[in-house]
């Protein structure tokens, strides 16, 4: 029997709940969120409930009415995850959020499934960091091996002598979870997979999506990424060989490095693909399939946790997703742009967070490189669109 007309709790009430819950209303589908935060943004558009994430007695009336439990937010605690398992459906399910929750469990799982990572070494104390920067060298990546999102919980490791100062950003973390040096991966080009498996195991994904980062925090956005064939194909490779490893359903990005190989002589060996981290979740890099693909990331994401069937994840053309980071631009500038769309979040300002995004479409990458510079002299981000623009020009 169809499951429409059901509940989907969501563990999180920020920006992507909101989008799910707005994904789920024609669908029939009614969402509950669930946040630590009574203003939290998703609330503007669902029901949502305030409650701790240990605060079982406070979680139990949730676990009631929902049909099926997903997240907006991967650092859910294990236990809460496992306690809801046992009162109603998870997707994705408890061992896919904590695999994922860790940088360390997350790598080791990625070379399991024949990905590739930058070389890492877990550290645990002060001079273990010395150790691990002995085996890595410099230049190198402190980073938490838990909670750390959008830039924060890292440390960039020039050289050896940075290492006193690594441990005095990071070193407190160790009673946490510990931290983990990764070397810094000199890559031609950031990518992700965004994917979604459906609960009969139909698997599809979006075309490859490029991205660009300023301070650690998603910037910019471009897809179909301008890619050759045998990378995108072996991106999508390795997110199906994870998704079926951690019996994954639901949305999910996979963050790749493109890296040019070492060259050997005049050589370039060509470019292969490392893994960087996974997202048990709909992403920032798939908000683009709002208006740029014949199907969202987050109706897909519905769909799969509700055990419809998937649909059709092909591009509309070509799309360029730009955040909004601390503040919204002029949105009435940005919407006088043909094929622009704007996505407020409903939050309010504060330096560092994401306020909101607008994704610029085109039938082709010429016109899609027009519309951009005309939105970024518009709204003073010139900045923020150049490398998306050159990057157009090299198709
Ligand atoms: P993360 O939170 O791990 O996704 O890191 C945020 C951003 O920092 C990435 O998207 C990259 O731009 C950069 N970064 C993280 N790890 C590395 C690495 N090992 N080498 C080079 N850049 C990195």
């Amino acid at each position: 029997m169809s499951e429409v007309s059901q509940t989907v709790g969501i563990l999180g009430g920020g920006q992507l709940a909101r989008m799910l819950a707005l994904a789920a209303a024609p669908l029939g589908v009614r969402c509950l969120a669930v946040d630590q935060a009574p203003d939290a943004c998703a609330g503007q558009i669902a029901e949502l409930v305030q409650a701790e994430w240990h605060d079982f007695a406070g979680l139990e009336p949730f676990a009631h009415r929902i049909d099926v439990a997903t997240f907006d937010f991967e650092n859910v605690p294990a236990e809460t995850a496992e306690w809801l398992a046992e009162r109603t459906r998870v997707f994705p399910n408890p061992r896919a959020l904590t695999v994922a929750q860790d940088r360390l469990t997350e790598k080791n799982l990625f070379r399991a499934c024949g990905l590739d990572t930058p070389a890492f070494v877990p550290v645990d104390t002060r001079p273990g960091l010395d150790e691990a920067l002995g085996r890595i060298g410099a230049p190198a990546i402190l980073k938490t091996r838990r909670f750390g999102y959008d830039g924060k919980g890292q440390f960039r490791i020039k050289s050896p002598a940075d290492a006193d100062a690594a441990w005095r950003a990071l070193g407190a973390h160790t009673g946490r979870a510990g931290l983990i040096l990764e070397s810094f991966v000199p890559f031609v080009a950031e990518v992700s997979v965004v994917a979604v498996r459906a609960r009969d195991g139909d698997f599809r994904t979006w075309p490859l999506t490029r991205n660009w980062h300023v301070d650690g925090i998603l910037s910019a956005s471009l897809a179909p990424a301008p890619a050759d064939d045998a990378i995108a194909g072996a991106a999508f490779a390795h997110a199906r060989a994870i998704a079926e490893e951690l019996d994954y359903v639901g949305v999910f990005a996979l963050e790749l490095f493109v890296s040019a190989d070492a060259i050997h002589g005049q050589e370039l060996r060509g470019q292969r693909l490392l893994g960087n981290e996974m997202a048990p979740r709909v992403h920032n890099s798939g908000h683009w399939t709002l208006d740029g693909a014949v199907t969202s990331q987050f109706e897909n994401h519905l769909r799969a946790v509700l055990g419809l069937p998937l649909g059709d994840t092909s591009a509309r053309g070509v799309s360029c997703m730009l955040n909004w980071i601390g503040e919204l631009p002029d949105r009435d500038a940005l919407l006088a742009v043909p094929d622009a769309h704007w996505h407020d979040y409903g939050k309010s300002p504060r330096p560092g967070r994401k306020v909101g995004h607008a994704t610029v479409c085109a039938g082709d990458a010429g016109t899609l490189a027009q519309r951009l510079q005309r939105a970024a002299r518009a709204l003073g981000r010139e900045a923020q669109v150049q490398p998306v623009v050159q990057a157009l020009a090299a198709t």
